[in-house]
């Protein structure tokens, strides 16, 4: 694989995503992904409520809490009080519906956060060959890359990655 073309397409679909992520109007949140074939691109996609409903920016977020396992030095594994939003349709499952099947068989998905358990199984399933994303989602990362490894799917984070200025939001806590 010639590591040196590689990194340059990388980069070019990953400032998309990040690019796309902007659109977001969760403040908990902005994801944004891209779908491409060979080098063409097909599709972008951010996270948000469904059309004609009001959005997290208007209607706040809807947020649920639960309990995450997370690595602890003394007992192995802890237990931390997470609170997500539920209001927004993820990235790529947006993307998902905004796409054909027949353009994505083979295809490779950019997307600017390791996808979540849900996505990762609707991605499994949706003809595509590859993701690549940059910020890591330890929760779901274990399940997602042994899903990935057995639909032989190639899963790969960009990590010497810079995204554009002002596309990285900044995670408020309310
Ligand atoms: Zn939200
Ligand atoms: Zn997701």
């Amino acid at each position: 694989m010639p590591s040196s073309s590689r990194k340059d397409w990388d980069t070019y679909f990953m400032d998309i995503a990040f690019m796309v992520s902007t659109r977001s109007r969760c403040p908990r949140r902005h994801v944004g992904s891209v779908l491409v074939q060979g080098k063409k691109l097909l599709g972008t996609a951010y996270n948000g409520a469904p059309m004609g409903v009001p959005d997290c920016s208007e209607a706040g977020c809807m947020v649920v809490e639960e309990y995450e396992q997370v690595p602890d030095a003394e007992s192995g594994i802890s237990l931390k009080k997470k609170q997500r939003c539920i209001r927004t349709i993820h990235a790529e499952q947006n993307l998902l519906m905004f796409t054909d099947r027949v353009d994505r068989e083979g295809s490779t998905v950019y997307v600017t956060d390791q996808p979540c358990w849900t996505c990762a199984n609707m991605l499994a399933n949706s003809g595509i060959s590859e993701i690549v994303y940059h910020r890591i989602y330890p929760k779901d990362y274990e399940k997602v890359a042994a899903l990935m490894q057995q639909r032989g799917i190639r899963f790969r984070r960009i990590d010497d990655y810079v995204a554009p200025p002002d596309t990285e939001a900044q995670v408020s806590g309310s």
